[in-house]
């Protein structure tokens, strides 16, 4: 099934110069859906999963579909100011100034086996802030995946030798 006619290219969204890929005629679709999701825990056949990371806020939707096939705990990383209890944070890089993400303090234990997941790799500062806070916690990054790639942005190289899935590219 060709995955890639189920995302919509919106141009200029959300401020002029970003192509954006919206994934709700995926999301929509649940033969679309399921394929993608079974692409996804192809790719960590026969790991030991112990948490799933989303990223906020696409990154909940196939996140926590990952959490429940792989039997592993859910966890949200937010936007700051979000999470309820104590947090840890790490930031990262915009085109103009910084932002950073959110984690609970007592979301990983020192050796848990995590999976992130999140939508889009673009330039993979997102991606980078988030491995930084499983690491902060002492989990071990067992994969960071994503519904979909943009190579030629080459966000790949700010995530150091972590092993990368993603069930597009562009
Ligand atoms: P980056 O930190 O540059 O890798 O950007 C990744 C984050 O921004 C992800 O959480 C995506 O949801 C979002 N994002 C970046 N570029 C796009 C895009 N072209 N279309 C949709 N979402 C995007």
């Amino acid at each position: 099934m060709p995955l890639k006619q189920y995302i919509r290219d919106i141009q200029d969204f959300p401020k002029p110069g970003i192509g954006f890929k919206d994934i709700t005629p995926l999301l929509i679709n649940p033969v679309a859906r399921k394929v993608t999701l079974t692409i996804l825990l192809s790719s960590l056949r026969g790991q030991k999963v112990d948490k799933v990371i989303g990223v906020e806020s696409r990154g909940f939707f196939f996140g926590m579909l990952l959490a429940e096939e792989l039997n592993a705990g859910f966890i949200p990383v937010r936007k700051p100011n979000k999470l309820p209890y104590q947090t840890i944070s790490a930031s990262y890089d915009l085109e103009y100034g910084s932002d950073s993400l959110e984690m609970h303090i007592d979301a990983i234990q020192k050796g848990d086996r995590v999976v992130i997941h999140d939508d889009v790799l673009a330039t993979g500062g997102t991606a980078k802030a988030v491995c930084e806070l499983v690491e902060q916690l002492g989990g071990e990054i067992v994969q960071v995946n994503f519904l979909m790639e943009l190579s030629f942005l080459n966000g790949r190289e700010k995530l150091g030798n972590h092993p990368i899935f993603a069930a597009m590219k562009y």
